[in-house]
């Protein structure tokens, strides 16, 4: 017999154990690990034009497999996702000046990428149901400065890329997918990421597959491939022996993959389908125990469109329900639900952003000559963003726990729980 009074006032918890730490290193990583180890070469790479300017056997082992799994011509393995996103927009040829129109809702290093080379990013605002960039503000948000788009596949869901390549067209744009949440995700048949001119996943530990740190860019693009490539691995001391002329953006980074995470990597990627399917097992299960739940928006999936749940992502109507997210997240939480979030980010309300001070102290980039524009970053810009991040957003964090069946029937026990207490909540909780 479940108790009734909610736990946030007293009554017992639905749920008494702690979840377990999402965990996907096994038997085959170790081994993999080991076999590197035993070789006492964990990197290959050298720095200079060079049979081993590419990497190491595992390296490019891992990036024909990744390049054979998502079905690019061109995968480039990286340090990280943030590396990768910086060598993506160096690649595309951005100038000092340019503005590339990106979501609020990722993270940071999606606009920071952006600022890397002296570029502005553009907030435009989300879509209420894929919480992905709303085109009708991203098309109003293209200015003649415009020269990219950064699309986030946020919370595991591909953004509706087809559209963003209809005003990439349209307006001369290059659009580089941030597809760090939706490694898998199906978007028109074909895998987020892979279908923008440039795409991006993260190695991550919070991502489906993870290798510690790292990320893979994909292109069918030669050239695009070959500049990620270049600034991977300083660049500037080998364009000349290998006869690139274009010196733009040929400023290089050390964002080279080690041997042990490449080898890793090949394992983890194995491990991809079935990773997915369990996520979207456990997501079925939530939608199934909590879709007569009122007042409650469950994940919207788009028409020939899978979702990867690294986030499972609600909406709380606190008007119809006349409570606050607060309460309702204070007795969830209380009821022992564990991974909750409130809101996600508003990426232009960081300092940076408010204050435009990024290289220096003086507003560089912003206040160069080279900036034509002065572009803002104030409340309002974003509506959409700021009232889902303030007042109605509920994610749960597939990413952190290995759930069973029992604890997400005991997750959808616990929502409806305090649903059906909703009403002391208004009774003893002031709204906020
Ligand atoms: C994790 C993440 C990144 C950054 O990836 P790193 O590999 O940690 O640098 C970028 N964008 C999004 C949306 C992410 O979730």
């Amino acid at each position: 017999m479940v108790d009734k009074q909610l736990a946030l006032l007293g009554g017992n918890k639905t749920i008494n154990t702690n979840f377990k730490l999402y965990h996907s290193i096994a038997e085959e990583e170790k081994q993999a690990a080991i076999d590197v180890l035993e070789t006492g070469v964990l990197s290959s790479f050298l720095g200079a034009w060079h049979e081993n300017f590419y990497g190491g056997v595992k390296v490019q082992a891992f990036e024909r497999a990744w390049a054979d799994f998502f079905q690019v011509k061109h995968a480039v393995s990286v340090n990280s996702l943030t590396s990768g996103l910086i060598s993506a927009v160096g690649a595309i040829g951005i100038e000092p000046g340019d503005e590339v129109i990106v979501s609020p809702w990722t993270m940071c290093a999606s606009a920071t990428a952006i600022l890397h080379w002296n570029a502005i990013p553009v907030f435009a605002d989300i879509n209420k149901q894929t919480f992905n960039l709303e085109i009708a503000s991203v098309e109003a948000n293209i200015t003649p400065y415009t020269k990219a788009i950064i699309a986030v596949d946020i919370f595991g869901h591909s953004a509706d890329i087809d559209a963003l390549m209809v005003l990439a067209h349209q307006y001369d744009l290059k659009i580089i997918s941030d597809t760090a949440q939706a490694p898998s995700a199906l978007y028109h048949k074909k895998y987020a990421g892979t279908l923008a001119h440039i795409g991006g996943f993260s190695l991550n530990y919070h991502k489906h597959i993870h290798t510690g740190e790292g990320g893979v860019m994909v292109t069918d693009n030669d050239e695009y491939a070959e500049r990620m490539r270049l600034i991977r691995n300083h660049a500037e001391a080998v364009v000349e022996q290998k006869g690139e002329t274009n010196l733009s953006n040929m400023l290089g980074y050390n964002f080279r993959l080690g041997e042990l995470e490449a080898a890793i990597g090949i394992e983890q990627l194995k491990k991809l389908p079935k990773i997915t399917a369990r996520r979207q097992a456990i997501a079925m299960r939530l939608t199934a125990g909590l879709q007569v739940l009122e007042g409650l928006q469950l994940p919207i999936i788009q028409p020939e469109c899978t979702h990867v749940f690294y986030v499972y992502p609600m909406l709380i109507d606190v008007q119809l329900l006349r409570v606050s997210r607060q309460s309702i997240y204070d007795a969830l939480v209380a009821e022992g639900v564990q991974g909750l979030v409130q809101g996600y980010v508003n990426l232009h309300r960081l300092p940076m952003y408010q204050q435009k001070i990024a290289y220096g102290s003086n507003g560089f980039p912003w206040s160069a000559e080279f900036c034509q524009r002065d572009v803002d970053y104030k409340l309002g810009i974003c509506p959409v963003a700021e009232s889902l991040h303030e007042q109605t957003f509920l994610g749960y964090q597939m990413c952190l726990h290995e759930l069973t069946n029992e604890q997400v029937n005991l997750i959808v026990a616990a929502f409806h729980k305090v649903w059906s207490g909703l009403e002391l909540l208004r009774g003893t909780l002031k709204e906020g």
